[in-house]
């Protein structure tokens, strides 16, 4: 079944803008479909799904302390709007017959399972696309560490950043800078010796002193996640 591509587990972390579509605030229903659609195309192939979505389209935890809100507060405020985003996610892959798991790093048992490793891995197995929401369950992390951990617990082999409006990493910023070069391949230390705007440092520490590969590429192309996976299109590979 699987010739087209030679992953058979991979992470798919979008940030919670890219659930937003135009609209500059919460959930856009068809841009939320068209994602899943994207996913379908890839579970279809026999690949196992791991997901972890942001949640910065309804709450991020530092511009609720910039208005004077407890950070720490913030933050399970932001772990919070993930777990929406999850649900929105699983509400549509299941609507295209694609059988998942929410599994949260904070217990919320009426809406979603609790993280078990074992667990999750066994979901994983049964060709359950497996939706971690919640973050790390810590505050002072991002959906970046948090798909990080989760990618070297199940053993990902990749994670596969997708951007909004972007195909990759660039040298500077695409959207301000017409002479901004795109790296088809850049090293983990250069990400941060450089500063480039992959995910943020404490995620690209720990994939590099694990070795795992990160593909960063755009959302923005329709079938675009599978074509990745098979190694088309346009992306940047982090690695060591
Ligand atoms: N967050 C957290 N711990 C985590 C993951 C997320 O505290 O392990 C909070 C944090 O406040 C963050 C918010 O959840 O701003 C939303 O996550 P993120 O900013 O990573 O979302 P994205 O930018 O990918 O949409």
């Amino acid at each position: 079944e699987q010739t087209e591509t030679t992953y058979n587990r991979v992470m798919l972390k979008i940030s919670g803008e890219a659930l937003m579509g135009d609209q500059g605030f919460g959930l856009h229903p068809p841009t939320v479909q068209r994602i899943a659609e994207e996913v379908k195309t890839v579970h279809e192939l026999g690949v196992e799904i791991c997901m972890v979505i942001g949640g910065g389209n309804i709450f991020r935890g530092l511009s609720g302390s910039a208005q004077g809100m407890e950070r720490t507060t913030a933050d399970y405020m932001g772990m919070l709007a993930t777990v929406m985003n999850a649900l929105a996610m699983q509400s549509a892959l299941e609507g295209l017959g694609v059988f998942t798991r929410v599994i949260s790093a904070i217990r919320m048992d009426e809406v979603a399972e609790p993280y078990i490793r074992r667990r999750a891995v066994r979901h994983l197995e049964k060709k359950r696309v497996c939706i971690f929401a919640a973050g790390t369950g810590n505050p002072y992390f991002t959906t970046d560490t948090a798909a990080t951990l989760r990618a070297n617990e199940m053993a990902c082999e990749a994670i596969f950043m997708g951007k909004n409006g972007v195909d990759g990493v660039y040298d500077k910023d695409p959207a301000t800078n017409d002479d901004a070069v795109r790296y088809d391949a850049v090293s983990y230390d250069d990400v941060l010796a450089k500063r480039l705007k992959v995910m943020d440092a404490s995620a690209i520490a720990l994939a590099r002193d694990n070795n795992l590969p990160l593909i960063v590429f755009g959302l923005d192309e329709p079938g675009g996640f599978r074509g990745i996976l098979a190694g088309k299109g346009t992306y940047t590979k982090v690695s060591g």
